[in-house]
């Protein structure tokens, strides 16, 4: 089994502490459902740091819900952008897959 590595600092943390999420404990959101839509997702919410969407963005990704990619997408596009060069490659590949028209 490989080590993993956080994709958001980029350090290395044990096995056991692996939820598939790619995130370090550190970097992990506490509570990360209402995370993503009632703090995350809300009009006119600025200074979203990529440290802060990029979970969100996995959340969404590893729960299935297309829908709310877009709406981060729409929320904080720069960022999104951005942001989709840290994620593993079938993290990007599911972004690809569900968000290109
Ligand atoms: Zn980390």
């Amino acid at each position: 089994m490989e080590t993993p590595r956080c994709s958001i600092c980029k350090k290395f943390y044990k096995t056991d502490d692996d939820n598939g999420s790619g995130l370090c404990l550190t970097c992990r959101p506490v509570n990360s459902q209402p995370l993503l839509k009632q703090e995350l997702i809300q009009p006119g919410r600025f200074g979203i740091t990529n440290a802060q969407l990029i979970p969100a963005m996995k959340q969404a990704i590893y729960n299935n819900l297309p829908e709310d990619l877009r709406q981060l997408k729409s929320a904080y596009f720069y960022i999104f952008e951005r942001s989709i060069k840290y994620l593993k490659k079938d993290e990007r590949n599911y972004i690809q897959m569900h968000l290109s028209k």
